[in-house]
């Protein structure tokens, strides 16, 4: 029988109990490899629970696990299930079912078997992707969850919701070796943890190409304020992914063409003229206002910022800045359909109230602009009643506008 037609047949079988592991070891009366040879290839599988209900599970469904030692009916939060993803499927009777897993393991669990990864930098829902592969009945499955892959370093992630299961990590059992390193990209030297929902935690992106790291809200300093220059909107007429300005001396040229393109300036660090320029502010104002809002909040993530789940706002603001910026580079205004590009629910990732964010006892600098009165610094805690108003904390890294 060609292995496309059996993977479409089901099992269905009753579930007699669930059956806890052994701690990530093999199961009893697991098929030895000759036996699992022989066995019949499924794509998926049916289980009954004591309720009657049926769960279907398949090839590839990221399953959780009634952990070693707890019984059915135990109350256990979702985190604190084992996770695995299925790799195969092959029963020899109705009863007698057997499913090929890799492991995720959790952060504790990874720790045991790498001491010096350090587990309290990882948040309740993260795991850690291994090549521990192992052999399970099917009995053991208690239902499906999401799980998503996490790369810190994108700038384009897609959302991890507060509750997803997700990993950053791939641990080498055999080997004990965890990539990639967790990246410690604050001055403090201590990785990012999703699930610390402390304001001193949330993380500050710093956009400058030259930066693009995250920075605790707690370990941003006081010393020193931002350039003069970027106390504005000014840095949205830098080009979001190569940190070009704009060259501004043809923004104020009335002669031009509309739909002429406007060079970006070829230096990196040449300044930008002192404030807005009217051409640029009178650009800004002619888009539509929601996005001119979105592209200047700051981008942040963390447990205090909970509308971000775990990835934050990056994708929503960095693509409300490139719409900014080729709309203002491009003389053009934004065409009607611009909310398509923007990522689901943009909305409530670019409503940033950072007055709660803001450590009141460490008093940072915190430069405050507001729509209708430019731009003001001052020490002490945001305020946050003025929806429109944008906050610009220093980058500990470069000193520009976070
Ligand atoms: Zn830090
Ligand atoms: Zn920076």
């Amino acid at each position: 029988m060609p292995k496309a037609a059996r993977t479409k047949q089901k099992w269905s079988h009753k579930k007699k109990s669930k059956v806890a592991l052994q701690p990530l070891g093999h199961a009893k009366h697991a098929p030895t490899p000759d036996k699992w040879g022989k066995m019949i290839q499924y794509g998926t599988f049916q289980v009954t629970d004591e309720d009657e209900k049926e769960y279907g599970f398949s090839v590839d469904d990221v399953v959780r696990v009634l952990p070693n030692g707890r019984k059915v009916g135990d109350k256990l939060a979702i985190y604190d299930y084992w996770i695995s993803r299925i790799l195969d499927i092959r029963a020899t009777k109705e009863s007698d079912v057997w499913v090929q897993i890799e492991w995720f393991y959790s952060a504790r669990d990874a720790a045991r078997e790498v001491p010096t990864f350090d587990a309290s930098r990882c948040g309740l829902y993260e795991r850690l992707r291994s090549n521990h592969i192992d052999y399970v009945s099917s009995s053991v499955f208690d239902g499906s969850v999401t799980l998503r892959k996490y790369d810190e370093t994108s700038l384009d992630q897609d959302a991890i919701l507060e509750d997803d299961f997700y990993y950053r990590y791939t641990i080498d059992v055999a080997n004990k070796e965890i990539s990639p390193a967790p990246r410690a990209t604050c001055t403090c030297n201590l990785p990012y943890n999703p699930s610390d929902a402390a304001p001193d935690a949330l993380m500050h992106f710093c956009p400058q190409p030259a930066c693009r790291n995250y920075y605790h809200s707690g370990c941003i300093t006081t010393k020193g304020a931002p350039p003069a220059t970027e106390r504005d909107r000014g840095f949205l007429l830098r080009d979001p992914d190569t940190g070009v300005y704009l060259e501004l001396d043809l923004m104020s040229s009335a002669s031009e063409p509309p739909k002429k393109r406007r060079r970006p300036s070829a230096s990196h660090g040449a300044p930008a003229p002192e404030g807005l320029p009217a051409q640029a502010q009178a650009l800004l104002d002619g888009l539509p206002p929601v996005l001119v809002s979105a592209a200047a909040q700051p981008i942040v993530k963390g447990g205090a910022f909970p509308a971000g789940g775990v990835v934050g706002n990056i994708t929503a603001v960095l693509t409300a800045r490139r719409l900014v910026f080729e709309a203002l580079r491009d003389g053009q205004k934004v065409t009607d359909g611009w909310q398509a590009h923007m990522p689901d629910g943009w909305q409530a990732l670019v409503d940033v109230r950072l007055g709660e964010g803001v450590s009141a006892t460490r008093r940072p600098r915190v430069a405050r602009w507001s729509a209708g009165g430019g731009f003001s610094k001052g020490k002490g805690k945001a305020k946050t009643d003025d929806a429109d108003e944008v906050l610009a904390l220093e980058c500990p890294g470069c000193g520009g506008p976070i």
